[in-house]
């Protein structure tokens, strides 16, 4: 197998999982350009500068200093695409929308260097459907890189091939995840939230049917979902805030398209409560209101 030498990176969409990853790069001392949409008004590179200056709100702040910091430079689709040439990997963690991501691949496609590796960070959308947004030259170095909330601390991370995908691409990508990032890495299968998160967000959605169920409050579940049962700290209702409730909400939608004979099936809808968050831009802790601060 040839060593896959990744001397830069571009990590597309700067919200809560693009900007941790990028930090979690530079830490690790790889250099990262981090796009997201040209912002509105002002500064083009403005929304990736504030999620960058929002990193230092999280606790430990996952950006180290000043030279790691430096390792990160902002882009935004409108003006530097062409900075994609100089990329190895490119890794996509925009919002969980099938529509967004497809749409972001074709405008992106002709400035990929050739023998770079494209990676999506979806939470459970299907890899190969993305795949078919690319152009087939594209299409065989291209695979899911699921990284999980928060990447500096969560080991694993699933990489998820689509039936074009080279093998050597996984091997290459599990072999840096390993070395670089000190990641535990499995192959998923290409399947509806593939592993972890079709454990995780089944049990939370059991929780919070139970929550109602049994009358119980929003932190007594916590206690009870967390550290008592080996969580190092988040549980049902904090992890939602931490995920974004938008995002939450389309893992879920994933389980209810693709799973209508699934035998939990009663279980996979959001609480009525929780969708009127979403509606009123209540997200989580990136939005600071969720399940705990409410607007
Ligand atoms: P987020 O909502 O925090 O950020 C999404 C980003 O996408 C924003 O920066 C936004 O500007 C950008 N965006 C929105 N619409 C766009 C468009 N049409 N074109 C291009 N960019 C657009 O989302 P997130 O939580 O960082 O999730 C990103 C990806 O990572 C999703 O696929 C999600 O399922 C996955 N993921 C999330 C978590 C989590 O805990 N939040 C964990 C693992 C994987």
């Amino acid at each position: 197998m040839s060593k896959f030498v990744v001397k830069h990176v571009a990590v597309l969409g700067a919200g809560v999982m693009g900007a941790q990853i990028a930090a979690h790069l530079a830490n690790a001392g790889v250099p990262v350009t981090l796009f997201d949409l040209a912002a509105a008004e002002g500064d083009r590179n403005g929304i990736v500068k504030k999620a960058l200056a929002g990193l230092k709100k999280l606790e430990p702040a996952p950006l180290a200093g000043a030279a790691r910091i430096a390792l990160i430079t902002p882009a935004n689709y409108d003006d530097h695409l062409d900075q994609l040439r100089s990329c190895d990997l490119v890794i996509e963690a925009i919002a969980e929308r099938m529509d967004w991501k497809t749409a972001l691949y074709e405008r992106i496609a002709p400035h990929v260097a050739p023998g770079a590796i494209i990676a999506s960070n979806t939470s459970g959308l299907s890899i190969d459907a993305l795949a078919n947004a690319l152009p087939e030259s594209l299409r065989d170095r291209f695979c899911g890189i699921h990284f999980f909330n928060p990447p500096r601390y969560m080991r694993l991370v699933e990489i998820i091939a689509t039936s074009h995908t080279q093998a050597s691409v996984l091997d290459q990508l599990e072999t840096w995840l390993t070395s670089t990032l000190g990641k535990g890495v499995i192959r998923a299968l290409d399947t509806p939230n593939f592993v972890a998160n079709r454990i995780g967000v089944f049990s939370i959605l059991a929780a919070m049917h139970h929550t109602a169920r049994l009358g119980l409050a929003f932190d007594e579940v916590d206690a009870l979902t967390g550290p008592k049962i080996g969580r190092p700290k988040s549980a049902t209702y904090r992890t939602a805030d931490v995920v974004g409730l938008d995002t939450l909400a389309h893992v879920v939608g994933t389980m209810e398209k693709n799973l209508p004979d699934d035998p939990w099936h009663r279980y996979f809808s959001l609480p009525a409560w929780l969708s009127a968050l979403i509606s009123k831009g209540a997200l989580g802790q990136k939005t600071g209101a969720g399940v705990y601060r409410k607007q």
